[in-house]
């Protein structure tokens, strides 16, 4: 029987310092493995330090290492997506080079796309043990709300670390849109999951890219992405508000009609108008997230600009 080729695909961004070890880790995994060939396809996500002098190394060392490198720093979903692309394998797996998606789970989910039986093994972890307690706190809240708003299902814990077949490699590529939330597209495309569940490990070398605000920015594009309730929300406000101004104009011409026009209520009027016109600036926002996308994806520009590949 022919070996099966296994691409593991690795978005990178300064992490001189977490290549080598994330190298041997893997390797050492790989060698459990006699029965699959394997290829790394690192990408260099526009790093400001010498991460791409890492990966020639290891390329020049190891001609299975193969990286592409961008013209400057596009985003982790950029590079995901780079690495989809560039993969030749007929599994592919996603891992974050920190050793933050344990190896030790490759083999476990090789076995199951083996079976036939999944198409995906993707990793969950179900704790958040080391990370800041309101950060968890937060993303928790966050799951929550994007499954009331949105169809597709994101589970919570879900991490981008994950093995699928080359047929959904090949549907999360053909998703070509500029605004990319992988955790939406890859449960977007659906396909037979296997979840596999582990603690939260922690970082090994180097330290994370996301800030607190960062996070709350990224946890909105999901949002935008995913769902147009907020969309929905709007018009509903808009709606209620109508109906109270219309249920108020009977209440005072009435009240007029009844009693005469003595001038009064103007700060309540002010509080009217201020929290009346704050809500319509809301809305717009909302309108405007989406408009803005929108106005992205038409220009219809590359997801990344490759500068340097392995192959030249
Ligand atoms: N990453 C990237 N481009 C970026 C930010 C991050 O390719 O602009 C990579 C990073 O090198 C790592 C992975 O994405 O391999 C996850 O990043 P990080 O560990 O900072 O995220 P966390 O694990 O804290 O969610
Ligand atoms: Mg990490």
């Amino acid at each position: 029987m022919e070996k099966k080729l296994l691409s593991i695909v690795v978005p990178c961004y300064n992490e001189e310092a977490s290549i080598e070890s994330f190298y041997r880790a893997v390797m050492a995994e790989l060698m459990k493995m006699p029965e699959v060939d394997y290829e790394f396809v690192l990408v260099d996500d526009g790093s400001k330090d010498d991460t791409l002098l890492k990966m020639e190394e290891l390329h020049r060392k190891d001609r299975r290492v193969k990286f592409v490198a961008f013209s400057r720093n596009f985003g982790k979903e950029a590079a995901l997506l780079a690495g989809l692309e560039h993969a030749k394998g007929d599994y592919v797996v996603v891992m974050d080079v920190d050793l933050q998606d344990p190896p030790a789970l490759l083999l476990e989910m090789y076995r199951g796309l083996e079976s036939g039986k999944y198409d995906v093994v993707a990793a969950r972890r179900i704790s958040r043990a080391g990370e800041p307690p309101i950060r968890s706190f937060f993303a928790r809240k966050f799951y929550k709300l994007i499954n009331k708003m949105s169809k597709i299902e994101m589970v919570d814990g879900a991490r981008d670390y994950r093995m699928m077949t080359r047929q959904v490699v090949e549907a999360v590529t053909q998703m070509r849109e500029y605004n990319r939330y992988s955790k939406g597209l890859f449960s977007f495309v659906g396909f037979r999951t296997k979840w596999l569940e582990y603690e939260n490990v922690q970082r090994a070398a180097g330290e994370t890219h996301w800030s607190f605000w960062g996070l709350l920015v990224y946890a909105i594009e999901g949002i935008c992405a995913f769902s147009t309730v907020p969309l929905v929300i709007a018009a509903v406000m808009g709606l209620v508000f109508c109906l109270m101004a219309f249920v108020m104009i009977v209440v005072i011409v009435a009240k007029t009609l009844m009693f005469g026009d003595p001038v009064g209520g103007w700060p309540s009027m002010i509080c009217v108008i201020l929290f009346v016109g704050g809500v319509q600036l809301l809305a717009l926002g909302v309108i405007g997230q989406y408009l803005a996308k929108t106005y992205l994806e038409t220009k219809g520009r590359p997801v990344y600009i490759v500068r340097k590949t392995s192959e030249d």
